[in-house]
């Protein structure tokens, strides 16, 4: 389906849980925010309901994110259940990778295609600085799993406060080049003050060529990830919040004063 700007939207992005087992300092605050209650989280159920309207009405790539889609309980059932939806091309996940150590086997026995994992640094204590609690060891011991599991290509998302020729982000590029991983760099953004910036080796943050529609962990369609649009679900019902959300799609970014990165997933 076309928007009206003639964008082709063929990507879903689903936010399956708002819980995170981090709490990145650009993402969520130390005490963590209010969480959904377990009944206001959409079902598995629901959640393949609304990739399949989206399939049949031309999404052919979809991205499970978060919070941290791997404390989602069941993660790898819904995996099955998603590949199982014919015309998805690819079948992504976006995850810290601090539980990938467990889940990277089973998520590709289930049907995942690929992941990104993020990793900004690849100094121990900076990294638990900006994640707060993770350690360094568990994302790279979750990295090694993806790649003996098959999870390929693995891109490597790292957050950039100025450039990418920080000394980080320049450690990070070098230890993607040498261990067969692709880098993304992501410019920090701010969904309150509208503040976002292209990624550097993805398509993320460029409004011209935006293909994408994101699901909330609470069941709304977002046309923009900067934008205040969004369309329930369980109000609409899936095939009219899909069409809304694409027929009203901003031509750009502006403000998301409703959500965080830790519910619409990034
Ligand atoms: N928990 C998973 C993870 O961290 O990969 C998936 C959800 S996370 C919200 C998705 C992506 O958004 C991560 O790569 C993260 O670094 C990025 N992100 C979070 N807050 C951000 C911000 N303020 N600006 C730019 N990217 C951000
Ligand atoms: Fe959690 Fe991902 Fe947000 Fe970090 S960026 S707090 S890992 S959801």
């Amino acid at each position: 389906m076309y928007d009206r700007f003639n964008r082709k939207i063929n990507y879903l992005r689903i936010s399956v849980t708002d819980r995170c087992n981090l709490r990145c300092t650009y993402c969520m605050p130390a005490e963590g925010i209010k969480m959904l209650h377990h009944s206001e989280i959409l079902s598995f159920d629901e959640i393949t309901e609304v990739t399949k309207m989206a399939v049949s009405m031309g999404v052919d790539k979809v991205r499970i994110t978060g919070g941290e889609p791997l404390v989602r309980k069941g993660i790898v059932d819904l995996i099955k259940m998603l590949a199982a939806i014919q015309g998805i091309n690819d079948l992504a996940m976006t995850t810290n990778g601090i539980f990938l150590n467990k889940f990277a086997k089973p998520l590709a026995e289930a049907g995942l295609h690929r992941v990104n994992i993020s990793l900004d640094t690849l100094d121990p204590e900076k990294y638990t600085n900006i994640t707060r609690v993770g350690k360094i060891e568990d994302a790279l011991r979750g990295i090694e799993a993806a790649k003996q599991a098959g999870l390929s290509p693995i891109k490597i998302n790292c957050v950039i406060t100025k450039s990418s020729d920080e000394p980080d982000a320049q450690m990070v590029k070098k230890f993607c080049e040498t261990n067969g991983l692709h880098v993304r760099f992501i410019p920090q953004m701010n969904l309150e003050t509208g503040d976002f910036g292209i990624v550097e080796g993805g398509e993320g943050g460029n409004c011209k060529i935006c293909n994408r529609i994101r699901l909330t962990s609470e069941g709304k369609i977002m046309p923009c990830l900067f934008s205040n649009l969004g369309y329930s679900i369980k109000e609409l019902g899936v095939k009219k919040a899909l069409e809304l959300a694409i027929g009203n799609k901003p031509r750009s970014g502006s403000v998301n004063h409703i959500n965080h990165f830790n519910n619409i997933g990034g």
